[in-house]
């Protein structure tokens, strides 16, 4: 009995935490506006750009924490850049009001999964309508993973299946007469990529051995709860959150998955940056600044608290330190991890500057959408890979910005490419060679 009531206790908790999410994301679509223009913003300089204002679309999840630092510690304002952010109901959301544009009641930009630029750039997403974007930095590295119910706790999964859980996915479908189901809120981009390599690493085949799904990010937490799928690829705070609420276990940080991986970028509308070329250097200047800034140990709480309210997060400060702190509770032993190393990364990493849109990192996500099919009639090659990474991936104001706002030289990259990268189960991308990369990979399309 008291188990039971504990159970509805928890389980109350998770709908309540539900409905908080909902209230979240759940925005109609042009979305609320929050940030930007509030009282408490600082105020804008005087500089000498295009324009003063642009509307950024932004999800709550960690990825977007440069661009809310920006706002509200006035990194952007002090470039000159009332950068007005709003939230987006979902994934879906966010491309059909880049299509929009600000002009129509939409964004200009904002907060992307890749390979949803180039795509949308493409028309491959928006039927047909292309709309093309430029990618001008990385938001965030690292920072994701996969969350696993604690129904499939004696499968003890982790970052390398192969070794932890054996033919535990052909028993699961055994015995329960159906296939293991994995989930993401948004289909062929950051998500659906980690889950399929994980498995795919593991020796699963994620498009015979077990079923994908996407499913809406209000109803993850109940739908972990109550079965709908044993698990979910997703961003920080939300694997912390469902090993925190007893929902299942962390089986694998994006982290451990490839150290320094790209995750999700910041990505405006061509002809947004075409007509406004300075007024897009200022805004990579302010978030440059806010990356330094969330990078540094001392600013991790404040940014937590910052990140928590109402009007952006919407989500206990405690948990949002956990994570920006890279304190996990791993496996389905629950092992407490406390690496900043093992969190997401905004400025500085092993493998250099974070922000930086290399073309290697860019292409590699068109290079990964050809090992799945998920693009057919616009990635179908390699060659068609590197021409899209070339038109959408700008580093040019990248570099600009850097140098105006006095980013050591050491710290700039030349080139564009940040080099061979090297996942935890020692295959290789070597971004001058992606065909050796495709072929060293047993499972795919
Ligand atoms: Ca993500």
């Amino acid at each position: 009995m008291a188990k039971r009531r504990r159970f509805l206790a928890l389980l109350s908790g998770t709908l309540a935490s539900t409905v908080v999410l909902t209230g979240c994301l759940g925005n109609p679509q042009g979305s609320t506006s929050a940030g930007g223009g509030s009282t408490s913003a600082p105020a804008v300089s005087n500089a000498n750009i295009e324009t003063k204002t642009i509307s950024l679309g932004f999800i709550p999840i960690l990825e977007a924490a440069p661009l809310v630092i920006g706002v509200e510690k006035g990194f952007f304002a002090k470039h000159g850049l009332d950068v007005k952010l709003s939230k987006q109901a979902n994934w879906g959301a966010a491309r059909d009001n880049v299509v929009l544009g600000s002009a129509g009641g939409g964004i200009d930009g904002g907060q992307w999964q890749l390979p949803m630029p180039q795509m949308i750039s493409e028309g491959a997403i928006t039927n047909g309508k292309k709309v093309p974007m430029y990618i001008l930095a990385m938001l965030m590295s690292q920072g994701n993973g996969i969350a696993a119910a604690d129904a499939v706790k004696d499968g003890n999964l982790t970052v390398d299946l192969a070794k932890s859980s054996p033919g535990f996915f052909d028993k699961f479908n055994q015995k329960e007469g159906r296939k293991f189901r994995a989930a993401y809120t948004f289909p062929k981009a950051n998500q659906e990529f980690w889950i399929r390599w994980w498995l795919a690493a593991g020796g699963v085949d994620p498009d015979t051995q077990v079923e994908l799904l996407t499913v809406p990010t209000p109803e993850t937490l109940q739908g972990m709860k109550n079965g709908t799928m044993e698990a979910f690829s997703t961003g920080d705070p939300w694997p912390s959150r469902i090993a925190r609420d007893k929902i299942g276990y962390l089986a694998a940080t994006t982290s451990q998955l490839w150290p320094v991986h790209p995750e999700e970028y910041l990505a405006v509308r061509a002809d947004w940056v075409d007509k406004h070329p300075k007024a897009a250097v200022a805004l990579l200047k302010g978030l440059i600044e806010a990356q330094m800034w969330l990078d540094k140990p001392e600013n991790k709480d404040e940014a937590a608290k910052i990140l928590s309210s109402r009007k952006w997060y919407n989500v206990p400060q405690e948990v949002l330190a956990e994570s920006l702190k890279g304190q996990y509770k791993l496996g389905a032993e629950g092992t407490p991890v406390n690496d900043p190393k093992l969190g997401p990364l905004y400025w500085n990493s092993d493998r250099g500057v974070i922000s930086y849109p290399y073309k290697s990192l860019t292409q590699w996500f068109l290079i990964e959408a050809l090992r799945w099919k998920f693009y057919p009639g616009t990635v179908d090659t390699i060659e068609q890979a590197k021409a899209i990474t070339d038109k959408v991936t700008r580093e040019d104001l990248w570099k600009q910005a850097a140098q105006e706002v006095g980013v050591p030289a050491k710290d700039i990259p030349t080139g564009s490419s940040r080099g061979k990268e090297t996942f935890f189960n020692g295959i290789v991308y070597d971004p001058e060679n992606p065909q050796a990369y495709l072929d060293s990979l047993k499972i795919k399309k």
